[in-house]
């Protein structure tokens, strides 16, 4: 008896430890909304076949005032326990849009250009999300077509009927729709054909031995040709050398993105690249 209470103790203050420092956390990300805390990065994606820029992928920074630049795994988690994802998720969108217009208001040329947003699987499935959307960009001079939702495989297949419907309307309003971190999500590849996306984004695992493994070549290649039949477009994620790029050319794999061509880059920086490269 002795001994099970004290094994309650011990229980009960990992408890009040874990509560205290979510509850502290989570204080932390209000507070980073409020501040305007939060930055976007923006990581080019490319056409490695012409080669040229195609669009860029938004990437949450936390500018901590005290701990410095946070990665999204380290805040990520705590948003998604205490619901606070989709504030940050609404916020990422909505600053999306309004760096859009701001930079054709600047007389950018942002044709043919796609700006990539990533969506939780909470806010995926918040009813009523193209209508919603739709609200946002039209306060600004950014239309749907420029924009790309990404939501992961994984919460994908957690609900399938769901998030057909889902991307369903969001295509109809113009929004494209890809699909993060593919081949990590345990769908059978048939599943494919009854979610009418139009990228995936193979997972950067597939792509790291390309170079020496014949088998991961020969699964890539696979997804390869199974989606050009479905009609997908295909990003390979993660590129880091010369070597992967040759790999990925000789096989059609025409998209990619990766530090073998750009790092997450701050928003002046990303169109200073964007200006250079494409005009060039
Ligand atoms: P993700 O969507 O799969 O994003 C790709 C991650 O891989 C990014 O990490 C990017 O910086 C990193 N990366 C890009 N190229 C390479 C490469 O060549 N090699 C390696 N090793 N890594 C590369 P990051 O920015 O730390 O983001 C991590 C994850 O956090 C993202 O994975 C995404 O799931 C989530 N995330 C990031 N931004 C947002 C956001 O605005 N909203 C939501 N809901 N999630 C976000
Ligand atoms: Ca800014
Ligand atoms: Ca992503
Ligand atoms: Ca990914």
């Amino acid at each position: 008896k002795r001994q099970g209470r004290d094994q309650f103790c011990v229980y009960t203050d990992a408890m009040t430890h874990e509560a205290h420092d979510l509850i502290y956390k989570s204080a932390g990300i209000r507070r980073a909304l409020e501040n305007d805390e939060f930055e976007l990065l923006f990581q080019p994606q490319f056409d490695i076949v012409a080669p040229t820029i195609i669009g860029a992928e938004a990437l949450i920074r936390w500018n901590h005032p005290e701990l410095g630049q946070l990665s999204p795994d380290a805040f990520l988690d705590v948003a998604e326990q205490t619901g606070l994802i989709l504030d940050i998720d609404d916020w990422v969108f909505k600053q999306v849009a309004a760096l859009v217009s701001e930079w054709k208001s600047q007389g950018f040329n942002l044709d043919g250009i796609s700006f990539s947003v990533n969506f939780s699987g909470r806010k995926f499935f918040e009813p009523g999300l193209g209508k919603q959307l739709d609200d946002v960009i039209a306060m600004y001079d950014c239309s749907a077509t420029q924009l790309v939702l990404e939501i992961t495989e994984r919460d994908m297949m957690s609900r399938f009927d769901l998030s057909a419907a889902t991307i369903k309307d969001l295509r109809k309003r113009g929004y494209r729709v890809s699909i993060d971190d593919f081949g990590t999500g345990y769908s059978s590849l048939a599943s494919l054909k009854n979610l009418p996306a139009d990228t995936i984004k193979l997972d950067r695992s597939f792509i790291l031995d390309i170079v020496t493994s014949d088998r991961d070549l020969a699964i890539v290649k696979s997804v390869m040709t199974l989606a050009e039949e479905l009609g997908l477009s295909v990003v390979a994620e993660g590129v880091e050398t010369q070597d992967q790029v040759d790999s990925l050319i000789s096989i059609d794999c025409q998209y990619a993105q990766g530090y073998h061509f750009a790092y997450p880059l701050r928003e002046d920086q990303w169109m200073l690249l964007l200006s250079a490269y494409n005009n060039a």
